[in-house]
C-alpha cells in the first residue's frame, strides 16, 4: 500500500511544478509589493494544496521552505511601514506553521484510518477461512469418529476365532458409507464458500432421513433413546441438494440426543416426515430433553453460538445456511413433549404439493 503509494507520488511530476510556479509567484508578489501586503499567507495554499501528495517530513520541509522565503522577501521589501512589516510576516510565518502542523496531523490520521482498513480487511479474510475450516472440522467429525469406531469393531470381529467375517464384512461397509460421505460433505461445503448454488435435483425425503437415522442408530441406542420415526407413504419428491440436506439432518439428530443425554425422563427422539401442503415436505425433529433456553431464539442459528463446553456453534448456522441455501425454510419452537422441536420445510419438485 505505502510501495504503491509513493510510486503514484514520483510518477506525477505536475503537482511538485505547479507548487514551485505558485510559490515563485508569491514570492515575487510578496517581494515587489509594500509590508502592508501580506501576501505571504498564501503559501498556506500551496501547503494544504501539496499536503495530500507529500509524506510527513516532506510537508515540514516545505513548510521550512515557505517561512524562508517569506523571511527573504521580508529583507528584500523596500517600501510601507517597517513594523506593520513585521506583523504581517510574523502572521504569515504563524499561518504557514499552524497549516503545515494540522496538514501532517490530518495526513497521519489518514494513514491510521487506512491501515485500520487493511488490518479490518484482512481480519474478515481470516475469520472467513477460520469459519469455514471449523465448519469443515464440525461436518466430518462425526464421520471421521464412525469410521475409528467400525474400523475398531471390524478388527475386533476378525480378531475373534473364528473370524466373523460376515460381521467384519459390515462394519467395513458402513466404514466406506461414512468415508463416503465425508468426502461429499467436504465437497459441498467449499462449493458452498466459492459461493456456487447447491445441486438440487427430486429425491424421496422419505429415503434420506431413514438412511441418516439407520447411520445414528448406534449413537440413538446407546443413549437409551426410544425411537419414534414416522414417514407419509407416497411423499411428493422434494427438489434439493440430497447430500446438504442430509447434513441437516444429521446435526438435528445429533442435538437431539445431546440435548436429551442429561435428562432423566423417557428419552424419546420423534422424527416426522409429512407433506403440508401448500408449504411443502416437512420434516420434524423433536425431543424430549430441557428445551430452548430463553435466550436461544436470538441466537439459536448464530455461528458459534452454543451452550455447549465442547460445542462450536456451528451445526443450526449451517444447517440454516443449508436449508435456505435450497429454498426451504427451518424453524425451531418449544415440543409437546416439552423438549425442543425443530421443523424443516422443503419445496417439492415441479412446485407441486
Ligand atoms: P453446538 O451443538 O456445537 O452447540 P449448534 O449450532 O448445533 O451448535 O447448537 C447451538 C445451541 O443450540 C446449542 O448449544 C444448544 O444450546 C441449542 N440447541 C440446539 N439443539 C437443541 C435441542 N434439541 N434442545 C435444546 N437446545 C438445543
Amino acid at each position: 500500500m505505502t510501495i504503491l503509494r509513493s510510486r503514484t507520488r514520483l510518477r506525477s511530476p505536475l503537482p511538485p511544478v505547479a507548487c514551485a510556479v505558485a510559490m515563485a509567484a508569491i514570492f515575487a508578489v510578496d517581494t515587489l509589493t509594500d509590508y502592508a501586503i501580506a501576501a505571504a499567507v498564501f503559501y498556506t495554499a500551496v501547503i494544504l494544496a501539496a499536503t495530500p501528495l507529500l509524506s510527513g517530513r516532506a510537508v515540514i520541509v516545505l513548510a521550512a521552505g515557505c517561512v524562508a522565503l517569506t523571511l527573504l522577501s521580508f529583507f528584500m521589501t523596500r517600501g510601507g511601514s517597517y513594523e506593520v512589516g513585521v506583523i504581517n510576516t510574523g502572521i504569515s510565518i504563524f499561518a504557514i506553521a499552524v497549516t503545515a502542523y494540522l496538514g501532517s496531523r490530518m495526513m497521519a490520521a489518514e494513514a491510521a484510518a487506512r491501515e485500520a482498513q487493511d488490518r479490518l480487511s484482512r481480519i474478515a479474510r481470516v475469520t472467513s477461512v477460520g469459519a469455514l475450516m471449523a465448519a469443515i472440522a464440525h461436518e466430518i467429525n462425526q464421520p471421521l469418529a464412525a469410521i475409528a469406531a467400525s474400523g475398531g469393531a471390524g478388527i475386533r470381529w476378525l480378531g475373534q476365532s473364528p473370524p466373523n467375517l460376515e460381521r467384519a464384512r459390515r462394519t467395513l461397509e458402513r466404514i466406506v458409507d461414512d468415508a463416503e460421505r465425508a468426502s461429499a460433505v467436504v465437497g459441498r461445503l467449499r462449493s458452498l464458500a466459492r459461493g456456487e448454488a447447491p445441486r438440487r435435483e427430486p429425491f424421496d425425503l422419505g429415503a434420506a432421513v431413514g438412511e441418516i437415522i439407520a447411520l445414528s442408530r448406534d449413537e440413538i441406542e446407546r443413549a437409551g433413546i426410544r425411537l419414534d420415526l414416522s414417514i407419509d407413504e407416497a411423499l411428493p419428491p422434494v427438489l434439493a441438494d440430497r447430500v446438504q440436506i442430509q447434513q441437516v439432518v444429521r446435526n438435528l439428530v445429533l442435538n437431539a440426543v445431546e440435548a436429551m443425554a442429561g435428562t432423566a425422563a423417557a428419552r424419546t427422539l420423534a422424527v416426522a416426515v409429512a407433506c403440508r401442503p401448500p408449504q411443502g415436505v416437512t420434516l420434524c425433529v423433536a425431543d424430549t430433553g430441557p428445551g430452548l433456553s430463553a435466550v436461544a431464539p436470538e441466537h439459536l442459528f448464530a455461528a458459534f453460538w452454543t451452550t455447549k463446553a465442547e460445542g462450536l456453534g456451528l451445526g443450526l448456522a449451517i444447517s440454516r445456511t443449508l436449508v435456505e441455501a435450497n429454498g426451504g425454510q427451518i424453524a425451531a419452537e418449544a415440543g409437546s413433549g416439552g423438549g425442543a422441536l425443530f421443523r424443516v420445510t422443503l419445496p417439492v419438485a415441479g412446485g407441486a404439493s
